[in-house]
């Protein structure tokens, strides 16, 4: 990856997400541990995944780590699937990633809905109840930290 280029590129934005998706997100993101903690992971075939960075929807700088939570999971026993929320605090903007990683030969491609093994993210164009789901988010952030100390 050469220096000043995103490591991934971003998808056009997606239609606005229902009110329960972002309900659903904020709550994974109250209770999901930033995401930066769980990497890297080590596939079956020994290759090694650093992380991901979540590329802000708007702005396209990488969103702070610790603002990025969500969790690993092994969907298959091969593949690691990643569900995660990022918050960009300037923006105000929340950023879904959800990818999977899957070991070729002894490297790994990252596998996004498209199947392209670009990078991706998916992005979301403020709806109408946004400043609402934005409120509860920063709740939500408060809460993390109150916690954390
Ligand atoms: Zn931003």
């Amino acid at each position: 990856m050469g220096k000043g280029q995103s490591p991934m590129s971003t998808n056009p934005p997606l239609p606005a997400p229902l009110p329960h998706h972002l309900d659903q997100w904020a709550k994974a993101y109250e209770e999901d541990p930033a995401l930066h903690t769980q990497f890297p992971i080590t596939l079956p075939n020994a290759a090694v995944v650093p992380g991901i960075a979540c590329i802000c929807a708007r702005c396209g700088k990488p969103v702070d780590r610790e603002m990025v939570h969500g969790r690993v999971f092994w969907s298959l026993p091969t593949v690691a699937t990643t569900e995660a929320t990022g918050y960009c605090k300037p923006c105000q903007v929340i950023t879904r990633i959800n990818c999977r990683f899957r070991p070729r030969g002894d490297d790994f491609q990252v596998e996004w809905f498209s199947k392209d093994n670009l990078w991706r993210t998916q992005v979301m164009v403020p709806p109408s109840p946004w400043q609402k789901f934005v409120k509860r988010f920063k709740a939500a952030i408060a809460m993390a930290n109150r916690r954390r100390r």
